[in-house]
């Protein structure tokens, strides 16, 4: 049978820890993030006020928090479906989100908030995405070779998920699943 993505010992650099810039929100990720991504779209450059966000894509039970609680803001989304961030209530730094459709069991954690040590350990992203709305002035090209670029969204699902992304997309959905029927 296939280790649980949250088994400690298939992942030994993990756990890797982060925080606002206050240092009131400490978090902990407990296993390498199934993504990350940088998303170009015009959203995320206003959200961040920069050019691109740089989002770890991890199921919400490996991203834990021991302590005060994130402040969740409802923001507006092109779609109007909006999009959950978690904000320390003190400094208000953005942490991690959750987008709809994938509900709250799957965080987009703010790579940036990671403490230096662990930013080295999950690395740089493996895809671009709403390269239709970058900045004029980014140069994807420069990023490094296998790294994806998608105009809009992934195309190629299971070509970029590979076995274990899929594997673990797959649990994280039949839990969502069972979350709506109950
Ligand atoms: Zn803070
Ligand atoms: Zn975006």
């Amino acid at each position: 049978m296939a280790l649980p993505p949250s088994d400690p010992a298939s992942h030994p650099d993990f756990p890797i820890h982060g925080s606002c810039a206050c240092s009131h929100i400490p978090y902990t990720v407990h296993a390498p993030p199934l993504n990350v991504q940088c998303c170009h779209c015009i959203e995320c450059q206003r959200e961040t006020g920069s050019a691109f966000a740089t989002n770890a894509q991890i199921e919400s039970e490996l991203l834990t928090h021991d302590g005060p609680e994130p402040e969740i803001i409802n923001t507006p989304t092109p779609s109007g479906a909006g999009q959950l961030i978690a904000r320390c209530p003190v400094c208000k730094v953005a942490l991690w989100s959750n987008y709809f459709p994938s509900g709250t069991g799957m965080r987009f954690l703010r790579v940036g908030t990671l403490d230096a040590r662990a930013q080295k350990i999950v690395g740089g992203p493996r895809a671009h995405i709403f390269l239709e709305e970058k900045s004029p002035w980014i140069d994807v090209t420069g990023f490094g070779e296998g790294v994806k670029q998608y105009q809009g969204y992934y195309d190629d699902k299971a070509e970029f998920w590979g076995e274990d992304g899929l594997r673990r997309l797959k649990i994280f959905e039949e839990k969502e699943k069972k979350k709506r029927d109950d």
